[in-house]
């Protein structure tokens, strides 16, 4: 059955024209997977965004995807994201990953660890400890400190600079397909590397 399209797609594709979809700790392939269709017909879909910029030759879009554009593409970066992931069901539905994320994020703020996590940062050099992705964007470095042993919810464990690991948004959001975290070497054998 042919996919259809609707708003919540449109402005992901959008997203991911504008602003790729590292931040949104997702490939390609699994945001295709995620909104059902191939990737063929994503990389179409994103086509057509282009050609609404005047990139490329697409001419044959919906009109929903110029309704999107003329609407959204305006926007900045996090005010899109936080769109994208508040609005999109494929995205708001996978409550384990983003949850895992936010909670982490949260146990930070509460333990006032930012500064051992920049540590962290600092020493791995900005780079994933997993697959070795680094990438700078406006001076700020596009990867995340991630707690390999997390705290138990009300737990009072001190994260150390040993138990913190700099990782890609990527293979951050594959540690937190389970719970507890996937370790380094987990992620890395399903993502291929190294072996
Ligand atoms: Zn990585």
């Amino acid at each position: 059955m042919p996919h259809t399209w609707t708003e919540e797609d449109d402005i992901l594709v959008l997203y991911m024209y504008k602003f790729g979809c590292e931040r949104l700790g997702l490939t390609r392939r699994m945001v295709a997977d995620r909104i059902g269709v191939s990737r063929g017909s994503l990389e179409y879909r994103i086509a057509n965004f282009k050609a609404l910029d005047g990139i490329g030759s697409a001419t044959n879009y919906a009109r929903l995807t110029q309704e999107v554009h003329a609407r959204y593409s305006n926007l900045p970066e996090a005010q899109l994201r936080r769109l994208v992931l508040s609005r999109h069901p494929a995205l708001v539905g996978d409550d384990q990953v983003i949850e895992g994320l936010l909670k982490e994020a949260k146990t930070f703020r509460r333990t006032r660890n930012a500064q051992l996590a920049k540590k962290r940062k600092e020493i791995d050099n900005y780079t994933c400890q997993v697959c070795g992705f680094c990438l700078s964007y406006k001076g700020r470095y596009v990867v995340d400190c991630h707690h390999l042993d997390p705290l138990a919810e009300t737990g009072e464990r001190k994260p150390t600079l040993d138990n913190l690991v700099t990782l890609c948004p990527t293979c951050h959001r594959i540690a937190h397909l389970q719970s507890p975290p996937l370790q380094p070497h987990e992620i890395r054998s399903l993502r291929g590397i190294g072996t």
